[in-house]
């Protein structure tokens, strides 16, 4: 049997063509996808020569569809459920995981390896059922909401983790659709200022629209005195980098006011090396963070605040298209005129 799929022959050559259809995992169960996010890492790794050379592949990880086949031994979900499936599938029996911090799970499954999302369908592995990866869709969220729920899961244990509340000052660097949640969740979770930097124009207009305070394109003015300016040379409570440049996570460590924390979110190219004025760092009391992924518990809450009318999820949705237009819904997101894709097969 054959399915459509969007396979990625090089790094900028993806053919919406047919594939083989995969079949039902033992253990595990067969999604028909009905609707698939388009995340910045997919087109990271997309536009990138991600597998070295190891083509065809399909991407894709923030699927949710229809249960269309289960195997006998997956007792809690069944055929034509409506489900999010997280991309992660963390072992549940290391240590970090017994302790609940599965995002430092020492072996966990690589969803990267296997065949992603941007298909009619997808085989969904005993290790993501076991690791809890599953969510019931609630009733009344169509499947294009749904698929926010993954990419607010960082922003969500970030701002957990670093604590974002009442009264801070919050610097969100970068204004991509990471970014805009981040804004988001900072107002949401009490920060009187939140101050957005990029160096893109349009992309900083769209953030205003995700509780952003003050805008500061970086390229046309220096941020670092701008956020001074903007607090009374005191300097701001959390600083995010969220983009993938070290220049961010310098300005990061400037902008903070003493006893400040900064968090590296973004990641930058590989094997990127930054330099640090740590004596800056020591005399100022500063907290430095590094943050990627988030624990299943973190996920969880994550999703259910997607899908509830606390989080204004909606608004982040900007374009839906069919998975055969994949390669315009990359560039419109690299242009910055759209925050959210989601693809439908
Ligand atoms: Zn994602
Ligand atoms: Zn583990």
């Amino acid at each position: 049997m054959k399915m459509k799929a969007a396979v990625m022959y090089a790094p900028n050559d993806i053919r919406y063509e047919d594939i083989e259809k995969p079949i039902c995992p033992e253990g595990g169960f067969l999604l028909r996808i009905k609707a698939v996010g388009l995340c910045g890492s997919d087109i990271r790794n997309l536009t990138t020569d991600s597998r070295k050379g190891d083509y065809p592949h399909v991407y894709g990880h923030e699927q949710v569809g229809v249960i269309e086949d289960i195997h006998s031994a997956v007792t809690e979900f069944k055929k034509g459920d409506r489900v999010y499936v997280h991309p992660g599938d963390p072992c549940m029996r290391c240590e970090f995981c017994l302790s609940g911090h599965t995002e430092n799970c020492l072996s966990p499954g690589n969803y990267l390896a296997r065949q992603g999302g941007f298909a009619d369908y997808i085989a969904i592995p005993k290790s993501q059922v076991n690791a809890r990866s599953v969510y019931m869709i609630p009733d009344g969220i169509d499947f294009e909401l749904a698929t926010l729920g993954e990419p607010l899961s960082s922003v969500y244990a970030c701002q957990e983790n670093i604590d974002v509340t009442i009264g801070d000052t919050v610097v969100i660097l970068g204004a991509g659709p990471i970014g805009c949640f981040h804004a988001q969740l900072a107002k949401q979770r009490g920060a009187f200022t939140v101050i957005m930097t990029d160096i893109n124009d349009k992309r900083l207009e769209l953030a205003r629209e995700y509780g952003v305070d003050h805008i500061i394109n970086s390229n046309t003015e220096n941020p670092v005195e701008t956020v001074r300016k903007l607090t009374h040379n005191l300097g701001a409570d959390k600083a995010i980098s969220a983009n993938p440049t070290t220049e961010a996570q310098n300005q990061c460590i400037y902008m903070l006011k003493k006893g400040g924390i900064g968090v590296f979110f973004g990641g930058v190219a590989k094997g990127k090396i930054a330099e640090i004025d740590t004596n800056y760092v020591h005399y100022n009391n500063l907290w430095l963070y590094g943050h990627y992924g988030a624990s299943v518990t973190q996920c969880k809450k994550a999703f259910d605040l997607a899908m509830s009318s606390r989080f204004p999820t909606r608004k982040f949705l900007t374009h839906i298209m069919p998975l055969s237009e994949i390669n315009e819904a990359i560039q419109l997101t690299q242009k910055g005129e759209a925050i959210k894709v989601v693809l439908v097969p």
